[in-house]
């Protein structure tokens, strides 16, 4: 029989000793249904997530509302929106009582007096150009400004169709700066023009992040098993959707066959009572879905699975040593 000491040498075990014991169990919370920017392809807005629920205005009840989930189980709050620095009382109830990530455009910098600890993820979507296109202004001016040489804080690089062949001068603005960059894609759930990926861009896409890996191995933060199941779509001949989808909330979750899936999951709107379909777009089609941490949680969810071959397992370490230092579980 394979077990995990039969697969693996020394080293690889150690490394698979340090992730086994961390036992990760995350949440989502939508801060607030507003933003400073109105991105072309956020799921956000695009969903009309935003007008979900009524923003809880009433800051004593986010704190008995994070207490609340902290006795549920959850150990890692990340805090998406809306614009989450746009309420920082809010996030700083988060931040009091349990392990928080923040994702942010970066135009409003996170105090790091209140915050020294705060592992914040900015979003970025490509080039100068590409981000006056998409996001109405280049945002990495003034979030690279606030944050150079953060030791918590990582560019979470949303890769869209027109940036092939074109990430390296990305990558290394960021390495330019003294950060890390994260790499995920588009899913382009407005029907943006051009901006929806083909076949043969995918495959060519999956070379270019493994070079970027290669070539840039103290600024990328990812793993090339991870380029393969995001731009694939596919792990050990089982296809990424719905059927299979690791990240939808657990009370909405009526499956049959239920999938492997995060445990106690939920995404709250910002009314601390409603909860949405998964951890991205209520309104996306699961079979366009890209979301990078959708595709991390599946091979994370699916350790079994990957018990056949030495190589498999050590996939698997990689990809979940990959999660845990972008959410500060181990350092970098
Ligand atoms: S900054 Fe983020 S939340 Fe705001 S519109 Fe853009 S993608 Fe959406
Ligand atoms: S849109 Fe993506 S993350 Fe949401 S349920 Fe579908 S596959 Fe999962």
């Amino acid at each position: 029989m394979k077990t995990v000491s039969t697969l693996l040498d020394k080293d690889w075990h150690e490394r698979y000793r340090r992730i086994s014991s961390l036992n990760i169990r995350s949440s989502i919370y939508d801060v607030t249904n507003r933003c400073n920017l109105r991105c072309k392809g956020c799921f956000f807005f695009s969903s009309g997530e935003h007008q979900a629920a009524q923003e809880e205005m009433d800051i004593k009840k986010w704190e008995d509302f994070i207490d609340r989930e902290k006795a549920r189980g959850v150990n890692l709050a990340i805090l998406i929106g809306g614009e989450p620095t746009l309420c920082m009382d809010r996030v700083e109830a988060f931040y009091k009582r349990l392990p928080t990530y923040c994702a942010t455009n970066g135009l409003i910098k996170v105090p790091r007096e209140k915050f020294p600890d705060l592992m914040v993820g900015i979003s970025l979507w490509g080039s100068s150009e590409d981000e006056k296109t998409l996001r109405g202004r280049d945002t990495f001016a003034i979030s690279s400004k606030n944050y150079a040489g953060d030791a918590y804080t990582y560019y979470l690089y949303t890769i869209t169709p027109p940036q092939l062949g074109k990430i390296e001068p990305v990558i290394k603005r960021i390495a330019d700066v003294g950060l890390k960059v994260h790499l995920q894609l588009l899913s382009n759930d407005e029907g943006v023009n051009g901006f929806s990926w083909r076949e043969g861009e995918l495959k060519d896409l999956r070379s270019e992040m493994d070079e970027m890996l290669d070539g840039y191995p103290q600024t990328v933060i990812s793993s090339k098993y991870y380029h393969e199941i995001i731009t694939t779509g596919r792990m050990m001949e089982r296809t990424f959707g719905w059927n299979e989808c690791p990240s939808v909330t657990e009370s909405l979750d009526n499956r049959k066959p239920q999938p492997r899936r995060l445990i106690n999951f939920s995404r709250w709107a910002s009314d601390l009572k409603t909860v949405h379909r998964c951890c991205t777009s209520a309104t996306r089609d699961c079979s366009t879905c890209k979301d990078g941490a959708a595709h991390m949680s599946w091979i994370m969810v699916n350790k079994r699975e990957h018990m056949r071959s030495t190589k498999d397992l050590q996939g698997w370490i990689e990809v979940y040593e990959m999660f845990a230092k972008l959410y500060h579980f181990i350092p970098w």
